[in-house]
């Protein structure tokens, strides 16, 4: 079955494509993740937690959190300068501090009245045909009203840009709601939920949820601290320490919780209505099933010649994180103590 992210890989690198999905069959991923993935991923299990049991936000958050901190504990990829133990510590207390907001701002979408869980792991893959099953599904699914569409929804971290125009969403979205509409026998509207991390500089992730400022010769303390620079001089410090995060987060004003937030509905973007329309849903499922089927017959050349069949995309290299093995510098990946393979 092909993830998504195969299908964009493809397109944004075929070497990348082959080295983080079919190489040994499993696809190749770095032994130590890089900070953003980590969250990412974490705060995704956090937010799928909250829709299972919403009235449990203490248990969806520490859940986000022991996700990043198992995810880390290997070590995580940075830049030698960082601090990796404020890294990790960071990385905890945003996770946790991101599933907490989402719930503060009401989900955040006040206006929908009721919140269905899917399980996920009995849909059946969407069938393009040709063979061609691709795992489909929206990060979560709101039922509004009976007689109300469903909405998927799809979560997209970002740091502070959002735009859907990426390889990855568009494929993550168009196979969603495709894979949404077969699976629940009627149609669905998409909503895409900007989730803003923050900006990391320096080695510090700067986002409200975690960060506060102090004057600079105040102590650190109720009174004192902001969550705003007031002036100059004032030094940023992390909220996990003090006061904690479920006490910072409920001292924030409502605006500063909700702007971390922003929803795009179908109905209202119209590159979201474009990718979904029947020209563009015709166009996508073309598009794969065509891909897929060349994928298909260029790995059944054993081994693959890579240099023909998967070749390298120099202009997509700045934030891939197969540079070390793409030229086969490293003979043996696995094993390499960079890369494992995928399980
Ligand atoms: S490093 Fe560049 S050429 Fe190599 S797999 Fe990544 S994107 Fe492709």
């Amino acid at each position: 079955m092909i993830d998504p992210r195969a299908i964009a890989a493809y397109q944004y690198c075929p070497r990348q494509r082959f080295l983080a999905f079919e190489y040994h069959r499993l696809g190749l991923e770095p032994a130590k993740p890089r900070f953003s993935l980590a969250l990412d991923e974490a705060v995704r299990l956090g937010l799928r937690a909250l829709y299972d049991n919403p009235f449990t936000v203490d248990g969806a958050a520490h859940f986000a959190e022991s996700k990043f901190s198992a995810m880390a504990s290997g070590g995580l990829d940075l830049p030698p300068s960082e601090d990796a133990a404020e890294a990790i510590e960071e990385g905890v207390a945003l996770s946790n501090a991101m599933v907490r907001a989402y719930h503060l701002a009401g989900f955040p979408f006040r206006e929908m009245r009721g919140v269905g869980i899917v399980d996920f792991a009995r849909w059946k893959p969407l069938d393009l045909g040709g063979g061609v099953l691709v795992d489909a599904h929206p990060d979560a699914i709101v039922f509004p009203l009976p007689d109300e569409r469903p909405v998927a929804i799809f979560w997209r971290l970002c740091a502070g840009s959002h735009d859907i125009d990426s390889y990855v969403e568009r494929h993550r979205i168009v196979a969603g709601v495709l894979g949404a509409e077969q699976n629940l026998g009627r149609p669905v509207e998409a909503m895409i939920q900007y989730i803003f991390k923050g900006v990391r500089k320096n080695g510090k992730q700067y986002s409200p949820l975690i960060r506060g400022y102090a004057a600079p010769d105040a102590p650190i303390g109720r009174t004192a601290v902001h969550w705003t620079l007031r002036g100059p001089k004032w030094r940023s410090f992390g909220v996990w320490r003090w006061p904690g995060i479920a006490e910072w987060l409920h001292e924030l004003p409502v605006q500063v919780i909700s702007d971390q937030f922003r929803t795009v509905k179908q109905s209202e973007d119209f590159a979201l209505l474009d990718m979904l329309s029947p020209h563009g849903r015709k166009e996508w499922k073309d598009q794969v099933r065509g891909q897929e089927s060349e994928i298909a017959d260029k790995l059944e050349v054993v081994p693959p010649n890579l240099n023909i069949a998967f070749a390298q995309y120099r202009h997509s290299c700045k934030f891939c994180q197969f540079q070390q093995v793409c030229d086969q510098r490293i003979a043996d990946p696995e094993h390499s103590g960079m890369y494992r393979l995928k399980h």
